[in-house]
């Protein structure tokens, strides 16, 4: 893909926007782009930088979720902190065209990097309830606030950020950014040669690499006993790519397999309540570390009919409404709302499911189910909205000190949310 019209071939030291930020080691890559950390010099911070690759759809694409940033960008601050912010954006020319850049808050590890770092055994209720708890703020101010539908949650686009400013220096480890191109390699000193070293070091010791120093890690955040009052926003939606204004929809096809809702596969049209539903596959793969639903074709059948399948056994049947009003629905249900070509399916519902397979407490099973099987409603308009879920008393019974999630209390537009924990207990009579 580093050819005419795709990637841009980054080289550590390389510089952008006249200068003012310095290539310093790559961090991730999609589809679309590839991402560096990258040293601002004028601001004298690290940040995430957003290379898109430069043929004209993905420049298109490119624009319309700098569009989606600025908008969510500019909102009620309290809740600003929980979607991924946009620093600065412009164009860099290089040998495979004009690429469009992203300059984004430099963030942390993603949930998928969590759920791995658990050798897929799952996150305690308690991380669950927090996180959950981050992942709704965002997506109540992105469904009310601005009317966007993120249309891609996935554990992958949900990033931690650390209590320590990790843009003043994102590996704790004293050294500078790098400012210019190393000669003849790597220059010993620099950041990256010291953070391969410690990675190295990291990976021997529990076989495994994360991405990031010690202040943006998942070991950080795992330590037992720490002060829990550090912290306010633990992780941030990020990846705008593929989001979309309710009103402005662009494409049947949205979502990530595994966390595609039904009317999505059935083309019946979405909202917001799809991310709701991708919202508890997430949540029950946190705390379980395996998917809640990972279809496959097979003899006979398609991979959505498996899909369909999985929910049926899981949820029961789909409603006559639902399974007679998309686009889809002929191909894949008899006029019983049956799947024509698979017959017989193996019930489990999901308190079950949690109990038995996942040795989840009878009390911790119940309420968890209880919690997620609202989401994973089969008729989209039943599903709670963020803002009713965040109600909800699974959520607010954490037993640690309540963090203070709004340090602005002057939000009058969005006051039956404004609240921290604390407030929510009271909300719910505990
Ligand atoms: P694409 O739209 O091409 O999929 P993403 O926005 O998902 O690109 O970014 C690709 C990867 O880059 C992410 O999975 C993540 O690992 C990394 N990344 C993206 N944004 C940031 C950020 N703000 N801070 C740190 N890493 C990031
Ligand atoms: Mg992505």
């Amino acid at each position: 893909s580093y050819r005419r019209g795709g990637y841009h071939a980054v080289k550590i030291g390389d510089q952008f926007a006249g200068g003012r930020y310095i290539a310093q080691k790559k961090l991730g890559w999609g589809q679309f782009s590839t991402v560096w950390l990258a040293y601002d010099t004028k601001d004298e911070k690290y940040v995430a930088l957003k290379i898109q690759k430069s043929a004209a759809q993905f420049v298109q694409a490119a624009l319309h979720e700098i569009d989606i940033l600025s908008a969510i960008g500019d909102g009620t601050p309290s809740y600003t902190k929980f979607v991924a912010q946009l620093i600065d954006q412009f164009k860099h020319t290089g040998p495979n065209g004009s690429h469009l850049c992203m300059v984004l808050e430099f963030l942390g590890d993603s949930l998928l990097r969590l759920i791995r770092f658990t050798r897929y055994r799952g996150v305690p209720l308690t991380k669950v309830r927090e996180i959950c708890t981050c992942i709704l703020i965002g997506l109540d101010y992105l469904h009310r606030e601005h009317g966007i539908i993120h249309t891609d949650l996935k554990p992958e686009n949900i990033l931690f950020i650390s209590p320590i400013d990790p843009s003043k220096d994102p590996f704790r480890s004293g050294a500078s950014p790098i400012l210019e191109r190393p000669e003849g390699g790597i220059n010993r000193n620099s950041v990256a040669s010291h953070m391969e070293k410690r990675l190295k070091r990291r990976a021997r010791k529990m076989s495994m690499s994360l991405s990031l120093g010690r202040g943006n890690s998942i070991q950080e955040y795992l330590k037992p006993n720490r002060n829990i009052d550090e912290i306010d926003v633990r992780c941030k939606i990020v990846d705008f790519g593929n989001a979309c204004w309710a009103d402005n929809q662009f494409t049947d096809m949205v979502q990530t397999r595994q966390y595609r809702a039904p009317e999505v596969i059935l083309q019946a049209g979405y909202s917001f309540s799809i991310d709701m539903w991708s919202f508890a596959c997430i949540a029950f793969e946190l705390a379980t570390g395996d998917m809640l639903f990972n279809p496959r074709a097979g003899q006979g059948f398609s991979e959505d009919e498996d899909h369909l399948a999985m929910m049926m056994e899981l949820l029961g049947k789909f409603p006559k409404k639902v399974a007679t009003s998309g686009a889809k629905c002929k191909d894949f249900f008899d006029r019983h709302g049956d799947l024509k070509r698979i017959r017989r399916l193996k019930m489990c519902p999901l308190k079950k499911l949690l109990v038995e397979r996942y040795k989840f407490s009878e009390k911790d099973g119940n309420e968890f189910s209880e919690f997620l099987l609202a989401l994973l409603d089969l008729s989209p308009e039943k599903r709670p909205t963020a803002q009713q879920c965040l109600q909800h008393p699974w959520l607010n019974a954490i037993d640690y000190a309540p963090i203070d999630i709004f340090n602005n209390q002057n939000n009058n537009n969005l006051e039956n949310l404004n609240v921290g924990i604390r407030n929510l207990e009271i909300a719910v009579g505990k």
